[in-house]
């Protein structure tokens, strides 16, 4: 047996189409969606991410304005900029990349944003509903381009044994709600997990989002378990991801690869996002 490769940069495509002719009925009734989104400091990685979602908001149609603070801006003035660009009625969905320079305190500046333009779910506010079961507008863009890329390769979900390795708040922690959410019986695992490739091992449906490369092989894996592996580790001008395919493929009925599994699902939900959350915005306006 060999997995089944989930070709997540196909789906993305498919994501980003339906989002442009969404933005395209937007912009008829009356005007573009808008993005802002924060980057400050220079984390290489944050830079080429942000860079990737301007390139794809622009040829969907998106308005994209990028703030670039300096990398010493404190607390306060990243706080100020969120909160005029959440009060700023041009402005549809907001996003702060993460992770901020070290003196900023992160949470602080999330919970400044308003949480109808939250373009990436992480406002309390939005991880709140989640958590609870309620329905959000936008929720975090790569857990949900995980669960879309299960939705569409007809993954059992419902009744699944689930375990999540990671417990982040921008990965693991939503995308164990988000499987709970769809009914699957869900593990969290972190760094403290005592005995974690037994634990992988039960999961009909593991998800790896720790950030160590291809550390995740065969023995970490039920045969005909769906691997979703959202690592991506910078090695040599290249990425890995946290699971060893070679090792993996042989036994699991599923796979995302890296690059080309979650990686380009992540920008095509956000955009996704970003094009609900200014059509909801323009109904309450309209309401
Ligand atoms: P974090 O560093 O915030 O979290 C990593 C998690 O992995 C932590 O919960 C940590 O546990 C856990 N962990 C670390 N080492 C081990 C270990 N040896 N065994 C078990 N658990 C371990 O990372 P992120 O969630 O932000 O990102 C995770 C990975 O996903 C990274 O490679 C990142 O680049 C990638 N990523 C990919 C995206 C995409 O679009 N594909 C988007 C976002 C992230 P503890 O909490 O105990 O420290």
């Amino acid at each position: 047996m060999s997995a089944i490769i989930i070709d997540g940069k196909k789906v993305a495509e498919e994501i980003r189409a339906d989002a442009g002719l969404r933005v395209r009925a937007l912009v008829d009734a009356g005007g573009a969606p808008r993005l802002d989104v924060v980057l400050c400091g220079d984390n290489a990685a944050s830079g080429i991410y942000v860079r990737n979602k301007g390139r794809v908001a622009e040829q969907l149609g998106i308005r994209f304005t990028l703030h670039t603070p300096p990398a010493d801006s404190t607390t306060a003035q990243l706080v100020a900029l969120v909160r005029e660009l959440s009060a700023d009625d041009d402005v549809d969905a907001i996003l702060v990349q993460l992770p901020l320079p070290g003196q900023v305190d992160q949470d602080q500046v999330i919970d400044a944003l308003d949480p109808a333009k939250d373009a990436d779910g992480f406002h309390p506010a939005n991880f709140g509903r989640l958590a609870e079961g309620r329905a959000v507008t936008a929720a975090p863009s790569t857990p949900a381009g995980c669960m879309e890329l299960l939705r569409r390769y007809d993954v059992p979900v419902r009744g699944a044994r689930a375990v999540v390795v990671g417990r982040s708040t921008i990965v693991g922690r939503p995308m164990a709600v988000l499987l709970t959410n769809a009914d699957a019986t869900v593990t969290l695992c972190h760094s403290r997990t005592k005995d974690l490739s037994a634990v992988c091992r039960e999961a009909d449906v593991l998800v790896t989002a720790i950030g160590r490369p291809r550390m995740v092989d065969a023995s970490f894996v039920k045969p005909g378990a769906a691997v979703i592996d959202v690592g991506i580790t910078p090695i040599d001008g290249r990425v890995a991801g946290d699971v060893d395919r070679e090792s993996v493929e042989p036994v699991a009925g599923w796979l995302t690869p890296v690059p080309g599994g979650v990686g380009p699902m992540t920008i095509a939900m956000l955009m996704q996002n970003t094009v609900t959350l200014a059509a909801a915005r323009r109904h309450a306006a309209a309401a």
